[in-house]
């Protein structure tokens, strides 16, 4: 398929379990218009997501129909992030734990409500594919993305092209066993990077530690012992608090035990780490880096850069995008 000439734009759609972001970008790239975010609320239903995505790409085409006199014409498409596992060809999304939906045809949905040709990515791969179009991996030949939140997604670019393995299942880094007797995972399985170093999980090991008499800020921060979150474990770690830092210390270790596996395997030229948790910062970083130089292999962890995301929470929506291009038109 070749490109309407008239078509200047890409709608970008990133779904996640807590909020839904729109954006449009130029076809050739460039800071997000019109960019907005809304609540998910899963639990109101499929149906009521759907037509609230529907309605945020309607409202964003309009803003930039109206700012620049154009019709909607303009518009080659739309590109849309959502939690898999799904299946591309068939824009179907198979289960999604977190919202709740089953063989759902996503793609179909939105391109028939919006009357515009859509594609169907998973959003970490579609995050991941955002940083190496235009952000901290811009055009490296390999690049791993990792996103730390209520779950930790993956994404893999080799020579240029994201990976999606035979099925569109590569990458799921973060179901990575790291200890085959360890902490049970959301996915059945047990010892998962994601039980350890997930949001959900950082703040289990710090109420955890509490529990058995540890002394912290932590529990005055958050009001009682079960309001622990990560994001109280990231500002205790902030005030100073030795048994924050020590539990951020703890995440840093297991994932850097976990990608210590993905550079001896995939050999990176970057590692991109995006998500709430790396507002700490060095607190991560530092400890990060010690525990994957102890057991990547030299030559690898030397090639490797591990970086902060370059665009933040716009990477989905940028990274969808760059994945409509190259499906409907061959390159990004
Ligand atoms: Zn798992």
């Amino acid at each position: 398929m070749s490109r309407r000439p008239e078509a200047d734009y890409v709608v970008g759609v990133d779904i996640g379990g807590t909020n839904l972001n729109v954006g449009i970008l130029p076809f050739a790239g460039g800071e997000p218009l019109a960019f907005r975010t809304q609540a998910t609320e899963a639990q109101r239903g499929a149906k009521f997501v759907v037509d609230r995505v529907v309605r945020m790409i309607q409202e964003a085409m309009k803003e930039v129909m109206e700012a620049n006199g154009r019709g909607p014409e303009a518009f080659a498409g739309i590109g849309i992030g959502s939690p898999g596992p799904l299946e591309r060809k068939t824009g179907t999304v198979i289960s999604t734990p977190n919202l709740g939906w089953r063989n759902f045809p996503l793609r179909d949905l939105i391109q028939n409500a919006v009357g515009l040709p859509a594609t169907l990515d998973n959003d970490a791969n579609a995050a991941t594919y955002g940083e190496w179009w235009m952000g901290a991996g811009r055009g490296v030949n390999s690049l791993v993305g990792v996103t730390l939140g209520t779950g930790i997604g993956g994404g893999i670019v080799l020579n240029g092209e994201l990976y999606h393995g035979a099925a569109d299942a590569a990458a799921e880094i973060g179901h990575m066993t790291i200890d085959s007797t360890g902490r049970k995972c959301k996915c059945g399985n047990y010892g998962c990077v994601e039980a350890y170093a997930s949001g959900p999980a950082i703040a289990a090991r710090a109420i955890e530690g509490l529990e058995s008499g540890a002394s912290s800020v932590l529990l005055e921060l958050a009001g009682d012992l079960q309001a622990v979150t990560a994001e109280t474990v990231f500002e205790a770690v902030v005030l100073g608090d030795p048994y924050a830092t020590e539990v951020m210390h703890d995440t840093a270790k297991f994932l850097g035990v976990g990608l210590a596996n993905v550079i001896n395997i995939l050999n990176p030229e970057v590692l991109v780490i995006s998500g709430g948790v790396t507002r700490a910062g060095d607190h991560l970083f530092d400890p990060l880096r010690t525990e994957v130089r102890r057991r990547a292999f030299r030559v690898a962890e030397q090639a490797c850069r591990i970086l902060p995301s370059g665009l933040g929470g716009k990477a989905g929506v940028i990274g969808a995008v760059a994945c409509f291009k190259r499906e409907k038109y061959g390159k990004v």
